[in-house]
């Protein structure tokens, strides 16, 4: 669909302007060491509490749509809807508003090397002489204190800007790697993995261990030093590169010094290249299986992560599930390696359940975006008569990934108690993603899955570690201001036969269509403020002076869409839609007066604008219900009672569908516009007074008007709309029709108005002439 009215329900993307002072975690209760830091956000909320591989999707998510996010001191006090929890944020915190963006758990990259940050994407190896030619002299420039810091600085930025806020990594064989990146995660309060590589063959001299025993006394210092430490969210795992760069040994060693601190997690390589396999089954002939080669070292129980495993067999995936290791897919490194492509519904099976997460593997991997990483998990599934949908992708890069690194009671989740890491992910934040979720049928599937597609960093509206915000989109970009736009008209002028120069009253902003009407001398103006607080104001103009708008006032209610207008029998009224009803309030023509009280029209549920107008006496409301079918109800003033929603039905008896319409009376007749659709132009029809509907007909050449309005003035009937392309409205247009021809003229473009209106104008007769009323873009 077209235009920002005609988002999902109750999406918008209001208060982003204060979202930097709001959302880095603020101490409400001032004083030493009993401040509490408090975090508030809104949003679309996702998460898991069980794999979706074994108990299904609808078991395994959590979704709320209109959801808050409490975090206290690093953890999530409250995760749940929105109404429940708001009485729950302490006085002084804001809540920011994330609720046209997506917030899952922070992003979980199970196998990733901070030392091939400078050589990703390096040409044409397989996985051995890869290692030769790019990846072990980059690692040597990691025997540099300052290269190491400048990696580890710039990997952790990285990784907050993918919105990944755990990750396993490894490092190089030089213990000041492992210091720096711990430093470096420590400073930004990220939960990460790392340890030392341990690698005593089959590489260059100066990156290997010079003994087995330095090596060990080596991993037993920054155990010490950094393992669980307080202040710090680190955590050790010991290391072997992989069987074929290792001694017996070695191996050996490290399975011993693994049971001596059980806590730290244990990671490697495992048949990632069918070469290496080979070559792996030569130096450990003993070995029934190439896995066994780290089963038989004591190096394959809960807290194992073996990356790759894409040439495992049954068999050892048989030895995955019994020894509780866990596999780190990395579909985008076994793609560019030519690795091969890991059996994921194998390793999944619900009769042996092999713990599966995801991981980039960069450099192997091509991209440290855990979005792109499932885009090619897809892919890779869908090699394998496998297409694995959203929502288990996105638990793999979750939940999924926390599990296999025995930290799914800390991390991977929304539910209270986790450590409060968590991403904010904007459906709109491409012309691309944006048309294709607005087009999808908005179901969080359908959502997830278009992020997993077209996502990358870009799609990151901002990522948080422990209840504060560490990253925030650049503000440049267009979403940053999406609801705050300052308000214009322009009218057209009869005599002259042309439109006047927009004029802009920039201290009046907001950002959906503007409701008008004319109303006791008055030119009335409705509108959504940039939070969608609904405002008034109104335009008086007396003789050839020009007009003035008065100071808008609140209405005190908020509607995430547009409103109507219409005057009928002494007053104008208000409709609009909130929280799915369809409500009104009504004013006299004493201007001193404010606004009566909300009441509401039952019987409908309506996530969009009402169109209203007073025709033979009544007054006519047409509205739009959640599958997009049009219905009528007709308002006495006399009696005060509607006469009941029926459903709008065309000339074969079906229900008309479509969105936005505009209704108007005219030459006795009464007149409808709507748009049916993404991309089809503007349909219109009209009643006659016998109550009989004309044919509905397009209004040719508005194809990619979002919201179509239709006026009364000086005996013609007129349309505007703007149209929607390339992610925003490039130009307002206009067309006419009369009483004896009722054909509407082309539509043309009002190139008074500078870029078009941004979301749609609204248009009345008012003094002698035209008026239309819009947020420019
Ligand atoms: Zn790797």
């Amino acid at each position: 669909m077209n235009g920002p009215e005609n988002m999902l329900p109750n999406e918008t993307s209001n208060g982003l302007e204060n979202a930097a002072e709001e959302g880095d975690g603020r101490s409400v209760v001032p004083g030493g060491s009993g401040a509490r830091t408090v975090t508030a956000v809104r949003g679309r909320l996702v998460w898991f509490c069980d794999d979706p591989f074994l108990v299904g999707t609808g078991a395994a998510m959590r979704h709320e749509k209109d959801g808050l996010l409490i975090c206290v001191d690093g953890r999530i006090a409250y995760s749940g809807p929105y109404q429940d929890g708001i009485g729950r944020v302490p006085e002084g915190v804001k809540v920011v508003d994330y609720r046209h963006c997506v917030i899952t758990p922070g992003f979980v990259d199970s196998h990733v090397h901070y030392t091939q940050v400078g050589m990703v994407a390096s040409y044409g190896e397989k996985l051995i002489n890869w290692l030769d030619k790019f990846v072990y002299p980059e690692g040597m420039k990691y025997s540099d204190k300052k290269y190491a810091e400048e990696g580890a600085e710039l990997f952790c930025k990285e990784l907050l800007r993918n919105g990944t806020t755990t990750a396993l990594v490894f490092t190089s064989t030089y213990p000041h790697s492992v210091d720096v990146l711990f430093d470096r995660a420590a400073k930004y309060g990220m939960r990460i993995a790392a340890g030392k590589v341990l690698m005593d063959r089959n590489a260059p001299e100066a990156l290997l261990d010079r003994s087995v025993e330095e090596a060990m006394e080596q991993t037993r210092g920054l155990i010490d030093k950094w393992h669980n430490k307080a202040g710090t969210r680190n955590v050790y795992a010991v290391m072997p590169r992989f069987p074929l760069a290792c001694t017996r040994d070695m191996l050996t060693e490290a399975g011993r010094l693994w049971e001596e601190y059980p806590s730290v997690l244990m990671h490697s390589h495992i048949a990632e290249n069918a070469d290496e396999v080979f070559e792996g089954r030569k130096l450990f002939p003993e070995c029934r299986t190439y896995l066994d080669v780290l089963d038989d070292h004591g190096l394959l129980r809960a807290g194992t992560v073996l990356a790759h495993g894409v040439h495992l067999t049954l068999g050892e995936l048989d030895t995955c599930h019994r020894t509780g290791a866990a596999i780190a897919h990395c579909p985008t490194s076994n793609l560019f390696l030519g690795s091969g492509l890991f059996r994921l519904r194998d390793a999944t099976t619900p009769s042996r359940p092999v713990t599966v997460g995801l991981a980039t593997d960069v450099g192997g991997g091509t991209s440290l975006s855990m979005l792109t990483t499932m885009n090619e998990a897809y892919k890779v599934g869908a090699l394998d008569g496998n297409p694995i949908d959203a929502v288990r992708l996105f638990y793999l890069a979750t939940l999924g990934s926390a599990r296999a690194m025995r930290m799914d009671h800390q991390i991977g989740s929304l539910q209270r108690g986790h450590e409060a890491d968590f991403v904010v992910l904007d459906p709109r934040a491409t012309p691309l993603l944006e048309k294709r979720t607005r087009t999808g049928d908005g179901s969080i599937e359908d959502v997830l899955f278009a992020l997993a597609l077209l996502g990358d960093a870009e799609a990151v509206e901002a990522t948080y570690v422990a209840g504060r915000r560490v990253h925030q989109r650049g503000r440049k970009e267009e979403k940053a201001t999406w609801s705050d736009f300052p308000f214009a008209w322009s009218r057209y002028d009869w005599k002259s036969g042309s439109w006047i120069p927009d004029q802009v009253v920039a201290t009046t902003r907001g950002w959906r269509l503007p409701a008008i009407d004319a109303f006791a001398g008055g030119l009335h103006c409705v509108y959504n403020d940039p939070t969608d607080l609904l405002h008034w104001t109104v335009f008086t103009k007396k003789d050839d002076r020009p007009g003035t708008w008065s100071k808008p006032e609140s209405l005190g209610v908020r509607s995430h869409a547009s409103v109507a207008l219409a005057p009928y029998h002494d007053l104008l009224y208000c409709f609009y839609s909130r929280d799915g009803k369809i409500c009104w309030k009504s004013r006299d023509d004493q201007m001193a007066k404010p606004w009566g009280p909300e009441r509401e029209i039952p019987g409908l549920s309506s996530q969009q604008p009402p169109a209203v107008t007073a025709y033979n006496d009544d007054l006519h409301v047409l509205a739009v219900d959640g599958e997009r079918r049009m219905h009528w109800n007709t308002y006495h003033s006399s009696t005060g009672a509607w006469s009941g929603w029926e459903p709008w039905k065309d000339g074969n008896g079906d229900i008309v569908k479509g969105g936005w319409p505009s209704i108007a009376a005219y030459a006795g007749r009464l007149y409808v516009v709507y748009s049916p659709g993404a991309d089809a132009d503007v349909r219109w029809t009209a009643r006659d007074p016998g109550g009989e509907w004309w044919r509905h007909r397009d209004l040719e050449g508005t194809a990619g008007t979002g919201q179509p309005r239709i006026a009364h003035y000086n005996g013609l009937l007129y349309a505007i709309g703007s149209w929607w392309e390339s992610g925003k409205y490039q130009e307002t247009w206009w067309a006419q029709q009369g009483v004896d021809v009722p054909e509407w003229t082309t539509p043309r473009s009002i190139t008074q108005i500078r870029t078009g209106s941004f979301s749609g104008n609204g248009l009345t007769a008012y003094h002698g002439q035209l008026y239309t009323a819009y947020f420019t873009g």
